[in-house]
């Protein structure tokens, strides 16, 4: 099927065009400039740029795909999680041009999405099940068994507080470098050793992993670097950012790294699949790679350009809900800001 589909829950709206499994066209405008200056996303604001940055997105995108409209067999949106006000935003676009068009809408998950830009990836072979997926992006830090991407999708463990990305954020801004923080930190940490500092992995010592085993928490590694860092200004001394940064990193890749094979090794699942936009950190892939081999667990990476917010994960998901024979959504349907990861789809239409 050729689906269009709508992204519009963070600050990027994302206009995709996906023909089964094949990756057609992503559009992505960016509203990140507007908000560096807060050091953090507005909502308003990021409502307000989609409101104008959907219709020269969507023009784009069927340009560069030599898509008409008309050829479009559904459109597709993700529905949550996200903010409330820039979900409306494409919510309501994707409900008129579904209702304009006459054809069928899908309304999706957006993590769920985050996993499903990996079908997209035109060199991997195809996506084998069961496969643990670890999801890292700014607002989520999820462990998941995928049984099925388009109806079985368990949540093994979540972040407790901040979330991977969140963090690398909030440390960044803490050692004086620029939103978003992630690829700062990297940078910085290239120079740096990550064994200058020990920083702690949070819920991993024996007595959590009994209970949290899949869970992760990264509050009190930003709270360990803080200190460290008050404690060498008071001294009057000079901060080490390359090794505060390379340290810091290691402790979040550490953590991610060992609960995900952890996870791997305890459902006996071979298979390893990274999403989100943390993903776009070297170290964490590196690390991943290299101890995955060790296990023997293969692992599965989507091209970087699908693992930050974008619009054909969300068509590739529906795409890969059409191929399995799913029905649409009603129209009878919101924004979802909290719409949890094991809800693929929502509103979906009965089947009889
Ligand atoms: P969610 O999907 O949970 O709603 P989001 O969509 O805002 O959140 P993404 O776009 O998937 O999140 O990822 C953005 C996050 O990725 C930011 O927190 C950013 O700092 C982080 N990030 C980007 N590049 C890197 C990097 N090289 N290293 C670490 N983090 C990175
Ligand atoms: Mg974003
Ligand atoms: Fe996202």
């Amino acid at each position: 099927p050729l689906v269009l589909g709508i992204e519009t829950s963070c600050d990027e709206t994302g206009i995709g065009i996906v023909r089964g499994r094949t990756l057609l066209s992503n559009t992505i405008a960016s509203s990140m400039d507007e908000h560096a200056r807060y050091g953090g996303v507005v909502p308003e604001v990021a409502a307000r740029a989609h409101l104008e940055a959907l219709q020269p997105a969507l023009e784009t995108a069927l340009a560069e795909s030599g898509v008409a409209l008309a050829d479009v067999d559904a459109v597709a949106v993700t529905s949550g999680p996200g903010l409330a006000g820039a979900l409306m935003v494409g919510v309501g676009a994707a409900k008129s041009l579904a209702v304009s068009l006459g054809k069928p809408l899908y309304a999706v998950n957006h993590l769920v999405g985050h996993i499903a830009a990996d079908i997209l990836d035109a060199e991997a072979p195809p996506l084998e099940y069961p496969t643990v997926a670890l999801l890292v992006s700014g607002g989520h830090t999820s462990l998941l068994l995928v049984r099925d991407l388009t109806g079985d999708v368990e949540m093994l463990g979540e972040t407790m507080d901040d979330a991977a990305g969140e963090a690398f954020d909030k440390v960044a801004r803490l050692l004086g470098l620029p939103y978003p923080g992630g690829p700062e930190i990297d940078r910085a940490a290239a120079t740096g050793d990550p064994d200058a500092i020990r920083f702690p992995r949070g819920l991993s010592r024996a007595s959590d992993m009994a209970k949290h085993r899949y869970d992760f928490s990264f509050s009190g590694l930003k709270t360990a670097v803080a200190r460290w860092v008050e404690q060498r200004e008071a001294a009057g001394a000079e901060i080490p950012v390359a090794d505060v940064a390379a340290s810091f990193r290691e402790a979040v890749v550490d953590v991610l790294v060992t609960k995900a094979l952890a996870a791997c090794r305890d459902y006996d699942v071979p298979r390893l699949l990274l999403g989100g936009g943390v993903i776009a950190n070297r170290r964490l892939r590196d690390v991943a790679l290299e101890r995955a081999a060790e296990q023997g667990v293969t692992v599965r990476i989507p091209p970087l350009s699908l693992c930050t917010d974008n619009g054909a994960m969300i068509a590739a998901l529906a795409s890969e809900l059409i191929m399995s024979g799913r029905m649409p959504s009603t129209l009878q349907f919101g924004a979802d800001s909290t719409l949890p990861v094991t809800e693929i789809q929502v509103a979906a239409d009965a089947e009889d």
